[in-house]
């Protein structure tokens, strides 16, 4: 019998990204497409990335100096 524990998290900025307009749910971060749903992508000045697996999307491409 496994026992799930779950971590209370009073303070989870998850739900900050969420914004729910009219009944829809809608994501304001981008979800990682290796990690899959449920992990967000850090945005960052120009580019997203995932703290999970390092994954980088840049946001303008062909625009690195
Ligand atoms: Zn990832």
């Amino acid at each position: 019998m496994t026992k799930k524990v779950r971590k209370k998290h009073p303070n989870s900025k998850k739900s900050e990204k969420y914004e729910v307009k009219g009944g829809e749910l809608k994501r304001k971060s981008k979800f990682c497409p290796k990690c899959g749903s449920g992990v967000f992508l850090a945005e960052h000045k120009n580019r997203y990335s995932c703290g999970n697996c390092s994954y980088t999307e840049w946001k303008d491409k062909g625009e690195q100096k």
